[in-house]
């Protein structure tokens, strides 16, 4: 068996056309385009990357993006005076604040002040604990993705078994909460789980969000799987590959995800998609309005 390739630069195109069609709408009807505010403190030449890769989808849908670049020694107070003036600024329906922040300032902080309205990352105790409770939230961007190309692809979930490698509050936590509401028996598998590949063998859909190349061999999948490849890996070299031994599970599975060119272009345009999102809550929670 050949597996066929899920292409996640196709399924962004197809949500980036849908998310332009929204933004027109609320164009017409608000007459401003929804606001993203991204705030990113120091960082590196990769973060700086990432950030702009953000703007270039924020510009391709017609959300009116902002990079607030903080200096590295900029201080809790300053950081905390900034995501409070987003909070309620107007323009602003959407707020993402890049990590890794510099270690003197604490993420745990950036969770808890940024409005559960605008949190299109999904980071915020609020947002987790709506998504565990299967309430609406916004949910981590990466998670979302792999969930968009599960259900645009009418993968299978009801009663299915999915294994994920990795219990990050990113990626492998919320995914399993998510997963579960759709009905699927649920493993997550992580760095102490002995015997790894028993779990993976059993996966109808397996999803792996390690960050170590290789370490999905076509041994460890059964055949007709759905694999789902998070992990993104630099190369000495330069380049990146993913977590699966491409080549080998490529003819083991029946779907898979290519790296570069799945998980990663659609992160960035699902966290678009809960900007978008957000916005229309704002519209629809604003006294006044006649729901
Ligand atoms: P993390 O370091 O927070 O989590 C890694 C997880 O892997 C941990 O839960 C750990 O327990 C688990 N793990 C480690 N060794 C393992 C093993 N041998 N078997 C099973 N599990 C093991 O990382 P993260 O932020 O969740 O990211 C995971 C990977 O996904 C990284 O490669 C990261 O670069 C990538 N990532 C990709 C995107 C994207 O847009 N495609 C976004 C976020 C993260």
């Amino acid at each position: 068996m050949t597996a066929e390739i899920l292409d996640g630069r196709a399924l962004g195109a197809e949500i980036k056309a849908e998310l332009r069609d929204e933004v027109r709408k609320y164009l017409q009807e608000r007459g401003r385009p929804p606001g993203l505010a991204i705030v990113r403190v120091g960082g590196d030449a990769a973060s700086g990357m990432y950030s702009k890769a953000i703007l270039r989808v924020a510009e391709d849908v017609g959300v009116r993006a902002s990079l607030e670049e903080l200096p590295e020694q900029t201080s809790a107070d300053e950081l905390l005076a900034m995501l409070q003036y987003l909070n309620v600024d107007e323009a602003t329906q959407g707020i993402l604040v890049q990590m890794p922040l510099p270690p003197h300032l604490s993420q745990q902080m950036v969770a808890d002040t940024v409005a559960s309205e605008k949190d299109i990352d999904g980071i915020s105790p609020r947002s987790a604990g709506n998504l565990f409770l299967g309430l609406p939230s916004f949910l981590p961007s990466t998670a979302a993705a792999v969930m968009e190309i599960l259900e645009r692809t009418s993968t299978p979930l009801a009663g299915k078994r999915v294994v994920i490698l990795g219990r990050s509050n990113v990626v492998g936590k919320p995914l399993s909460m998510m997963l579960l509401q759709k009905n699927a028996t649920v493993t997550i598998c992580h760095s102490r789980t002995a015997r790894l590949a028993d779990f993976t063998r059993q996966a109808d859909v397996l999803v792996s969000a390690v960050g170590r190349a290789n370490l999905i061999t076509a041994a460890m999948v059964r055949p007709g799987a759905v694999v789902i490849d998070v992990g993104i890996n630099a190369l000495p070299g330069g380049g990146i590959v993913g977590d699966v031994d491409f080549a080998s599970v490529r003819e083991v599975a029946s779907a898979l995800t290519p790296t570069p060119g799945g998980v990663g272009p659609l992160t960035n345009v699902l966290l678009l998609k809960q900007c978008v999102q957000a916005a229309w809550q704002e519209v629809e929670n604003s006294p006044g309005t006649l729901l």
